[in-house]
């Protein structure tokens, strides 16, 4: 029977006695003996670390018990993979703490509880894993965004009204619009133009059937056909629109053309942005890494869509500079409960702020990533959550007033 390691992180909902705590173990010890499960318990002051060992269906239910606990919240599974053997091999449960120290810090090293657990340090040679994040733990790299109460978010919806172009405005080419909020200033701060077919068609059906030429040439012309339909819109907002690379490589006059009819619309360049998927960009980085510079030579914004999808990574930001990124959906969904995709997130906003790029989350379904996302300190979201695009419309902002 394959053996598994789950290790998770929660916050404890109020602070726990030492008494409380040896109690909580007791109980943990003996239910844990019966159902073969071995492991560790770590607690801070404010958060617990624990690292389960044993038979998969049965660490299934046990974290179904564990979630279902009123100490603690915000749950986030940290690993969950199969191990050969159990590193707290007589050990049912148990609770780490410094001999004698008040239980609102741990301060002694996992390494030195690992030799404890197991009797020898030879043994000891290369960290584990659990030894590594109970270190991370340790030192508080873990702690940084818990999950926030529902207040918090100074966000209020539902200011913004649908806005439906008039029936007789024509546009060869339709879009979808959907709204990104700032939710520190309560703006919609730009509006992504993505495009539809004449019946709101995905943009993977209208590009499906296209050669790569004609793909292009679409891609250039209509994003003239977004601009003037969003000028028709009654808002302060930006307007964020997508360019497959290789369109801005074929038709590179159409940044000049984007501009002069900005300029003719009264539309700040500064408002504008031009989002680029990061799987293209990467395939033909110098190319692009030139066209990167005159859409910012006009004065636009670069953006990079669907960070974190792709192969490219942290490269793209070497190479490309861009202004804004836009975390991609395959990692802000369920952020709130994965340690990986909290990792990441916390990595790619650590290294944002040092190049002076701002970030927008996309994606967003659920309010427990919001919140989390909102924790870790991003300002800007896109998703579901708060609009869906509306066709060849400006939805309004969904959502319960208060958050
Ligand atoms: P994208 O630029 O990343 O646009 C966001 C996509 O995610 C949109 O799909 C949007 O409807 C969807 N989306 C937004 N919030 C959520 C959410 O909370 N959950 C989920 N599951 N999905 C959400 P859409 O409109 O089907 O567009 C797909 C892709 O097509 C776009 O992804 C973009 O890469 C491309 N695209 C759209 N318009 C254009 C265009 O004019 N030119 C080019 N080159 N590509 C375009
Ligand atoms: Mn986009
Ligand atoms: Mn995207």
């Amino acid at each position: 029977m394959q053996l598994y390691q789950l290790i998770y992180k929660s916050t404890a909902t109020r602070p726990f006695s030492e008494h409380e705590l040896s109690q909580l173990l007791k109980c943990c010890q003996y239910n844990n003996a019966q159902v073969n499960v071995t492991g560790v318990l770590l607690y801070d002051g404010t958060h617990f670390l624990q690292v389960l060992e044993g038979r998969f269906s049965v660490l299934n239910k046990l974290i179904g018990k564990i979630e279902s606990d009123q100490r603690h919240a915000s749950i986030v599974t940290l690993i969950k993979e199969p191990i050969v053997k159990r590193e707290y091999v007589n050990w049912s449960m148990e609770l780490i703490k410094k001999k004698g120290f008040a239980l609102t810090k741990i301060e002694h090293t996992f390494e030195e509880m690992h030799e404890r657990i197991n009797g020898q340090r030879q043994q000891l040679e290369i960290e584990t894993r659990s030894m590594l994040i109970a270190n991370a733990f340790r030192d508080g790299d873990w702690s940084g965004s818990d999950g926030l109460t529902e207040s918090v978010i100074p966000f209020e919806g539902g200011r913004y009204l649908h806005q439906r172009l008039a029936p007789t405005f024509e546009v060869e080419q339709k879009f979808a619009f959907q709204p990104i909020i700032d939710v520190m200033q309560r703006e919609v701060i730009w509006v992504e133009a993505l495009i539809r077919g004449p019946d709101g068609e995905s943009p993977m059906s209208i590009f499906d059937g296209l050669d790569d030429s004609s793909l292009h040439k679409l891609d250039a012309q209509s994003k003239l056909d977004a601009l003037k339909a969003f000028r028709q819109f009654d808002t302060d907002s930006g307007l964020s629109l997508n360019l497959l690379p290789g369109t801005l490589l074929e038709y590179p006059d159409v940044v000049e053309e984007l501009a002069q009819l900005a300029d003719e619309f009264k539309i700040e360049r500064s408002n504008i942005i031009i989002e680029l998927t990061e799987q293209e960009a990467i395939e033909n980085l110098e190319h692009i890494s030139k066209i990167a510079n005159e859409i910012k030579a006009h004065g636009f914004l670069l953006a990079i869509d669907d960070f974190g999808s792709g192969y490219a990574g942290l490269s793209i930001l070497v190479e490309l500079q861009p202004h804004i990124i836009k975390i991609d959906r395959g990692i802000v969904h369920g952020a709130s409960q994965s340690g990986p995709r909290e990792a990441i997130i916390d990595s790619i906003i650590y290294c944002a702020k040092r190049l002076g790029i701002s970030i927008i989350a996309e994606g967003v379904e659920t309010k427990e990533d919001l919140n989390w996302l909102f924790a870790a300190g991003i300002k800007r979201f896109q998703g579901f959550l708060l609009a869906k695009p509306a066709f060849m419309a400006l939805p309004s902002i969904q959502g319960p007033k208060k958050w």
